[in-house]
């Protein structure tokens, strides 16, 4: 594994990037909701970016019916840790699925869309960076999923 220490900011805006052409296409406003400071993260940026471009990739997908769909990407400061969340106004994870959803193979999509593998692997890299993955639902509907990172101090 690589290590280095990664701005959050930057790998989100590497993930955003792939989806370039489909945020504009399906017309999808992207809200950013982060410090003005580098937030530093050491791990490796490769598998940090895979794992938000699958929550990027699902609430892009999440948000199919949407009427007016908008993704939101905040990253926050809590006392050690950095917490980068993906949140959208799609319709929100179904009670009885919110314990599977992290379960290889579990999908809701139809067949040929979804392997279900994409949060599976992205707990398993959270795990291994030494963080972690979570999921809930929002009040005002939608799913929000957060990947909490202990915080670096800056490269010298
Ligand atoms: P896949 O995308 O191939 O189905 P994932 O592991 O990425 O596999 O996701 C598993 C399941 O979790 C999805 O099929 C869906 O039911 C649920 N899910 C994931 N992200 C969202 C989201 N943003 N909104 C609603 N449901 C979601
Ligand atoms: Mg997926």
């Amino acid at each position: 594994d690589r290590q280095e220490t990664i701005s959050v900011q930057a790998c989100i805006e590497y993930a955003l990037r792939l989806f370039h052409s489909r945020l504009r296409d399906d017309a999808i406003h992207v809200v950013h909701q982060w410090p003005e400071e580098t937030l530093w993260v050491e791990g490796d940026l490769v598998r940090l970016e895979q794992v938000l471009v699958n929550l990027i990739g699902n609430a892009v997908q999440a948000m199919k019916e949407v009427e007016a769909p908008v993704l939101t990407l905040s990253a926050q400061i809590d006392d050690a840790h950095i917490v980068i969340s993906v949140a959208d106004n799609g319709p929100g994870i179904a009670t009885d699925h919110l314990g599977h959803i992290f379960e290889p193979f579990f999908t809701t999509k139809a067949p040929g869309s979804g392997l279900g593998l994409g949060l599976s692997i992205s707990s398993r890299i959270m795990e291994d960076l030494g963080g972690k993955l979570q999921a809930r639902n929002l009040v005002d509907g939608g799913a929000c999923f957060t990947v909490t990172l202990p915080r670096s101090p800056a490269p010298s």
